[in-house]
């Protein structure tokens, strides 16, 4: 219950999907949680949901593509908690879904400003906050397809290969101010953004059936299947634990 009690986070796309169930998970272990999102109206429901069980969470608008708005999101959200241990660089897109040859500038652009430049932004504009803890935890999220390909989303996987490396590099970087960084990688999770890669099939029926095939334990994952992952690496049960990538998809990369 008290897993993260004292502890202060920032968790980006916390509005719904893996980012929710995060922030749910991370307030119900005794932690300060700041939803940043551009979905204001789901964040501010999700905070006031929160407030009304009596655990503690706040809502900031933030564009994570935008260096001023997580800045500014970051350093508020320190502020009124009074103290920043955790980041969760959760929020992605998975932008163009077409062959490479096909894609626009604007396209490809897009996904890396989301996926890796809000990565980015949310540990550089942190790292001043859970230094002056005395250290912290960032959990970014990649993907298997940060891991192995598929003959999809270039963009996607692209980004999530960069966000699974920028990690390990800020582990060693920052191991020295006691700053741990990990990455997790999830196999497909039942979430807005999935239910939007199988809205374009002809057959969404056959296409859940096909991705559930694709996992070894014979089903997509659910949020909270991330969250606890998220938690466990925010909380000192992972003290020693950094530069790891986390891998939660149901034996999907174990072939
Ligand atoms: P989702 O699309 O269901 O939710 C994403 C959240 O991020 C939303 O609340 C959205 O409003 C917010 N968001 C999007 N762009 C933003 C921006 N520019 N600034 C701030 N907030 C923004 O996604 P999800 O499935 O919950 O995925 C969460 C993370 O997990 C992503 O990084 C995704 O790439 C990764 N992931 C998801 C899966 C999966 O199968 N769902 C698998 C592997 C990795």
């Amino acid at each position: 219950m008290d897993r993260l009690k004292g502890k202060a986070a920032v968790v980006t796309g916390g509005a719904v999907g893996i980012g929710r169930a995060t922030v749910i998970r991370m307030a119900e272990e005794g932690c300060a949680v700041a939803i940043l999102d551009t979905d204001q109206d789901r964040g501010e429901a999700l905070a006031r949901e929160l407030a009304d069980r009596g655990l503690q969470a706040r809502f900031w608008r933030c564009d994570v593509s935008s260096e001023a708005e997580v800045k500014a999101a970051v350093d508020a959200a320190a502020k009124h908690f009074g103290r920043l241990d955790i980041l969760v660089n959760n929020a992605g897109i998975a932008g163009a879904n077409k062959p490479t040859h096909e894609l626009t500038e604007a396209e490809w652009d897009r996904v890396q400003a989301v996926n890796v430049k809000g990565v980015f932004f949310g540990t550089k504009h942190a790292i001043p906050h859970l230094k002056a803890a005395g250290g912290g935890s960032i959990v970014n999220l990649s993907s298997i397809y940060g891991l192995v390909s598929a003959a999809d989303v270039p963009p996607y996987h692209a980004s999530k290969g960069a966000v699974r490396l920028m990690s390990k590099t800020d582990a060693l970087i920052y191991a020295s101010d006691r700053i741990r960084v990990n990455s997790i990688h999830p196999g497909f999770i039942w979430t807005p953004m999935v239910e939007g890669y199988l809205s374009g099939q002809a057959d969404q029926a056959q296409a859940r059936h096909g991705l559930e095939a694709l996992h070894p334990l014979g089903h997509v994952g659910e949020p909270d299947d991330i969250a606890w992952a998220c938690v466990y690496l925010a909380s000192d049960e992972a003290k020693f634990v950094t530069g790891t990538e986390l891998v939660v998809d149901g034996g999907y990369t174990a072939r």
